[in-house]
């Protein structure tokens, strides 16, 4: 018994003698596995996002194709693009959540500084102190308010000493 190949994206074996092997590689239903096995790797969004350029594959809604993955038209059911959103969505969860174990989620003295920078570049000519409070409209023209529904302003807030209860 003379050498053989096995093909790990096939999983089948050959002898390998000649251009068997090389005969092999170019064989349509080489390329199908072995883009079949890639695509395992490839994510959800990515297919999607091939796929969309692709015009429906005339053959494979009548029937049949005989080129299967490889072919160059797109194969994709309702039910097979469905199935790939939820993995897309899935996806984007699993990695929101891998970034929160990572801790790479802002600090609240980080989100406070970035919003406090949105906040300025939105009201440029408004000097706005970052602790703003306003009374509400319908509020403003009750007279004499008791001084507990009067807001306070930042310089009050920041000037006021700071008290331990209990
Ligand atoms: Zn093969
Ligand atoms: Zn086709």
């Amino acid at each position: 018994m003379g050498k053989r190949f096995y093909c790990d994206f096939c999983d089948r074996s050959f002898a390998d003698r000649g251009l068997n092997r090389k005969n092999h590689f170019k064989g349509l239903q080489h390329q199908r596995m072995k883009k079949q096995h890639y695509d395992n790797f490839r994510d959800a969004a990515s297919i999607l996002a091939e796929d969309s350029s692709k015009t429906p594959c005339k053959r494979f809604f009548m029937g049949s194709c005989d080129y299967g993955d490889g072919c160059k038209f797109s194969h994709m059911t309702p039910e097979k693009r469905q199935f790939l959103q939820q993995q897309v969505t899935n996806d984007k969860e699993e990695k929101e959540r891998r970034l929160m174990l990572e801790g790479s989620e802002p600090t609240l003295e980080e989100w406070l500084e970035k919003r406090n920078k949105k906040l300025r570049k939105d009201n440029p000519s408004e000097n706005r102190p970052d602790i703003h409070y306003e009374l509400p409209p319908f509020l403003m023209h009750v007279p004499n308010l008791p001084p507990s529904l009067l807001p306070p302003t930042a310089e009050e807030l920041i000037n006021k000493p700071h008290c331990e209860w209990g």
